[in-house]
């Protein structure tokens, strides 16, 4: 098996050179003296920056099992440092030529993979906040007095930029699994003028998917919007439309009915910090987007895509590393992502019958997706749990093997629903949570699970 950052090496050179051959197309000049730096300036800087991003837990590594961190792919890497020697601006045509084409192109790519129609109209933000409140804003300018209902398990985004719309939220109560109690939010659409129900597809806790499927059939008789936060989970999607037995298929698949959608290419789609997407199933909507710029609109006729997105400025090498990286690895379930995604899920799957088998930790919830979670002990009481979680999760950082965890702050309730005996002395404490989104996850599981265990029986 290779190493994750297999082929940076051989990379880097073919990116410089392929740039800077391209610039002898022009004139040769002379960089201007301003902008020059001594060169032990610049090692002197160099070397404490070194130093700092030294700091950093190590992403990279299976060991790595926290967050929802990694490195891009080689290919992400590739496409967004040629690009970024250029720094094309996506927000039209005379700032992002080719990019430009490439955004539309892995849009149009992205869409499919929904099952979303083809002239469905999406564009790359900077991330799934700004993806999510496009959708939002969308569902305002559609429904101005009506309210958005999301789950109590949904992003806190939701919540925060319904203030900034000043859109009236309504939180809707979740199930033992994390996702959104369907008697619940019908309680809520009896009660009030929802005119958008947001699902997530993986929640970023401990990767619930909402019953979409189910919402879809309340949809039929209250009439709201849909729009699917699939920030985390959304390209799992590849897997739900073949014979994947590992995933609620019918929920991914209902995603296809969905007014909206947005998915992070910098988490599950392999790509650095700085793209997410939204799409919309109506193209209509790009009206709402409406605005004139004296600036920047001249070079083309067709539309720019800063005519329908919220954001000016754009990085071209976003559009152009997802473009590249999906050359190579296509949002299919049989090649490319697909293998990928799987491998992930099976991490999950592996881990989750060992902490069934093993008395030394206890899961929270099952995993739906690939985000295992636990904490260790017998499950006396919450706050019992709250000291040995936070014990472990300090204890394996800094041991000298170390395993990189991350906490989850959970309801007492919610413990209970699966520990009924478990004495309720706080009402919230903190678990253990593995984000478990490296391939190489797969076979590391299992001496993840075995040093924890090892460090649950070192002495304090
Ligand atoms: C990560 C995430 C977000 C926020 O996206 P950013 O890219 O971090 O801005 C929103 N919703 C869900 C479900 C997420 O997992």
């Amino acid at each position: 098996m290779k190493s994750y950052h297999q082929d940076d090496r051989n990379l880097i050179p073919l990116a410089l050179a392929a740039i800077r051959a391209w610039e002898k197309r022009w004139q040769p000049f002379e960089a201007h003296v301003a902008s020059a730096v001594e060169p032990e300036r610049l090692q002197r800087a160099w070397d404490e920056y070194v130093r700092l991003l030294g700091l950093n837990a190590p992403f990279f590594h299976p060991r790595y099992a926290g967050q929802m961190l990694k490195p891009p792919h080689p290919a992400a890497m590739l496409g967004y440092l040629a690009a970024m020697l250029i720094n094309p601006n996506n927000h039209a045509a005379d700032g992002g030529a080719a990019t430009g084409e490439m955004e539309r192109e892995v849009v149009r790519e992205i869409a499919g993979m929904f099952r979303f129609p083809d002239d469905a109209l999406g564009h790359l933000t900077s991330g799934g906040t700004l993806a999510n409140t496009e959708a939002l804003w969308v569902s305002r300018e559609l429904r101005p007095s009506a309210a958005v209902a999301y789950s109590d398990q949904s992003h806190y985004t939701h919540e925060r930029m319904c203030g900034v719309l000043g859109i009236q939220g309504i939180k809707i109560a979740s199930n033992a699994h994390g996702e959104m109690d369907l008697d619940a939010l019908e309680t809520a659409l009896q009660g009030g003028n929802i005119g958008t129900v947001v699902v997530t597809a993986g929640t970023t806790g401990v990767g619930a998917v909402d019953p979409i499927d189910r919402v879809l059939e309340l949809r039929d008789r209250y009439g709201f919007r849909v729009h699917v936060d699939a920030a985390y989970g959304g390209f799992f999607t590849l897997l739900a439309w073949g014979d994947s037995t590992l995933l609620p298929v019918a929920r991914f698949r209902a995603i296809a009915q969905c007014d909206s959608v947005v998915v992070d290419p910098h988490k599950h789609g392999l790509q650095p910090y700085g793209c997410g997407c939204v799409i919309f199933r109506d193209p209509a909507v790009a009206a709402f987007y409406k605005h004139d710029s004296p600036y920047t609109y001249f070079t083309s006729d067709t539309e720019h895509l800063g005519e329908i997105s919220l954001e000016c400025s754009r990085p071209g090498a976003a559009a152009g590393a997802l473009w590249l990286t999906l050359r190579c690895l296509p949002l299919a379930a049989g090649n490319g992502l697909g293998p990928m995604l799987e491998a992930c899920l099976r991490a999950a799957r592996n881990w989750s019958g060992l902490l069934a088998a093993n008395p030394g930790l206890n899961e929270f919830v099952s995993p739906t997706l690939d985000i295992v979670t636990y904490f260790p002990g017998k499950p006396r009481s919450v706050g019992a749990i709250d000291e040995a979680s936070t014990r472990l999760f300090d204890l394996a950082m800094r041991s000298s093997d170390p395993v990189y965890l991350s906490l989850l702050r959970v309801g007492a309730q919610q413990l209970r629903e699966r520990y009924p005996a478990l004495a309720s002395d706080a009402p919230q404490c903190r678990i253990l949570r593995s984000v478990l989104m490296k391939p190489e996850h797969e076979h590391a599981v299992e001496g993840i699970h075995q040093r924890l265990l090892e460090l649950l029986n070192t002495p304090d």
